[in-house]
């Protein structure tokens, strides 16, 4: 860890522009990060800075470690929090970046644009009674989880860099503060066009919108702002289908969680099923079931609606009008995000045409898997072996019926076992972060200091499809374990 003399930060390939910033001044205020003790880079993320035109090796530098904790900041940042409202377990609020700074959009040799954003750097006008501070833990959970989502092909926010600040945290122990550097490809939110509809501020409305598409939907520039409407629920349906086909329960979608850009964001509660229950819930808040796994789909439609809501002066003229067009809209969603689930679940049976029956046999195994208290990742994966597809891989009776229609449903299909398997493979991942090997990593890390359980899992879970070196990171819990929890706010 280094001390932060107060150095300056190399060039490495920044290239910051603000966007987002040229919008009216009522979707940001100016921040600074507050000072850490220290900066001490804890991990980084070399692949993905490449990506974003960045050069690891000067980054990594000791004397550099200030610009994750924020102590020192990239040449051409503009650091601003962003104003946004939100519901919150369905209630409406206004809240904004409380422990979050944005520092700039850095531009990447492709001429794309990522949000640069430190999580835990301090307080700002935002922070109503919170500390703007993270926890060393919570900030290592959502760098696991958000590359191994990336890994896992799901649109996601992506994790730069975690920097311990030197800093004590209290929650309800003193605990290692951190910052995470988050990247995105923006952080407007449902929330962000609730807070302009909240100021009823129609030309901000509409600035926010433009702003939006042209940075997310390039193809729809001219389009109305009923196709702009209609493209954001096509990602959304898309982004929930692929969640539940690897077990993810996001576990906090508050409409200030849902992004515009269709990935993943706000890492909080979160962690992957286990033994399959469609009713699972992980978050200790969570006592409705409100974010349950099944329940994602009609919350992200519930989302949604929110946001045609603020949208209603942009829709028509005619406000009653307006209304009719979103709820047209809206009631497509249900069949949009029931193709995509359903083409998902295709593939990870290894299936390549469409059969009237699919969906049936896709609930059948479900059905059993809840039935039989059976884990969601590891049926999946047992299934996808060349023996599995000739033998029922479980000698229950009512598997070994289902086993014998997915059988002949592969043999109706052009394609040999060969092509099923590759698809199987390549949509059933071997490794997930198991909640029991994420916490012991986050345990490792934030109490003995040891990272090399981080690395290992972070390793395995970032080639989710890949035989894994330590076999044991995709085994199961004990069987006695209790119940795993998730903690908001942390
Ligand atoms: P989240 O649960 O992370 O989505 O956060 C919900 C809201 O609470 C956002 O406006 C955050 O910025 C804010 N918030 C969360 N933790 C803190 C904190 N420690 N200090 C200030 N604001 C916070
Ligand atoms: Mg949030």
């Amino acid at each position: 860890m280094s001390a932060d003399p107060l150095e300056s930060p190399t060039s490495a390939g920044w290239n910051l522009d603000h966007s987002y910033s040229r919008l009216p001044g009522l979707f940001f205020r100016k921040a600074a990060p507050a000072p850490a003790k220290s900066s001490g880079l804890v991990v980084f993320n070399d692949a993905l800075a490449v990506s974003l035109g960045l050069d690891p090796e000067p980054l990594r530098r000791p004397d550099q470690a200030a610009l994750f904790t924020g102590n020192l900041l990239p040449p051409g940042a503009n650091p601003i929090a962003q104003a946004y409202a939100g519901h919150q377990f369905g209630h409406f609020t206004t809240l904004g970046d409380g422990r979050a700074i944005l520092l700039g959009e850095q531009i990447a040799a492709d001429g794309r644009r990522f949000d640069i954003q430190l999580k835990g750097s301090g307080r700002t006008a935002f922070s109503r009674g919170g500390d703007g501070l993270a926890a060393l833990g919570p900030m290592l959970r959502e760098y696991l989880i958000s590359e191994a989502m990336h890994a896992l092909g799901i649109p996601t926010t992506r994790s730069l860099a975690v920097a311990t600040t030197g800093e004590s945290v209290f929650r309800n122990d003193g605990l290692p503060g951190a910052v995470l550097t988050r990247v995105a490809a923006s952080h407007i939110r449902v929330g962000t066009f609730q807070w302009a509809a909240a100021h009823e501020d129609r030309a901000a409305l509409e600035a926010l919108a433009d702003h939006t598409r042209r940075r997310h939907f390039p193809g729809l520039e001219e389009a109305s702002h009923l196709d702009f409407f209609g493209a954001v629920m096509e990602r959304q349906a898309s982004l929930v289908a692929k969640w539940l086909q690897v077990g993810f329960v996001h576990g906090v979608m508050n409409t200030d969680n849902m992004a515009l850009s269709g990935e993943t964001i706000d890492y909080g509660p979160c962690a992957f099923l286990d033994r399959y229950d469609p009713a699972t819930v992980f978050s200790s808040i969570d006592h409705a079931g409100r974010y349950a796994y099944s329940q994602q789909p009609p919350i992200a439609r519930w989302n949604l609606a929110r946001l045609a809501e603020a949208m209603i002066p942009l829709l028509h003229d005619d406000g009653k009008k307006a209304v009719e067009l979103a709820n047209e809209a809206l009631h497509q969603f249900e069949g949009i995000f029931q193709n995509h689930w359903l083409d998902g679940m295709r593939a990870k049976l290894g299936l390549f045409n469409h059969e009237p029956e699919d969906r049936a046999l896709v609930q059948q195994l479900l059905d059993w898997m809840h039935a039989n208290q059976q884990d969601f990742t590891g049926t999946f994966r047992s299934l996808s072996t060349a023996a599995a597809l000739d033998q029922p891989a479980f000698p229950d009776p009512a598997f070994v019926s289902w086993h014998a229609a997915w059988k002949a449903r592969l043999n109706r299909q052009a394609g040999g076992p060969a092509e099923v398997l590759h698809r199987m493979q390549s949509h059933n991942p071997r490794v997930i972060p198991r909640n029991h090997r994420v916490e012991e990593a986050l345990t490792a890390a934030t109490l003995h200091a040891d990272f090399s359980p981080f690395h290992k899992l972070l390793a395995a879970i970032t080639r989710p499809f890949a035989e894994t070196a330590d076999p044991g990171l995709d085994s199961l819990p004990p069987a006695d374990s209790p119940r795993y929890q998730t903690f908001c706010g942390t």
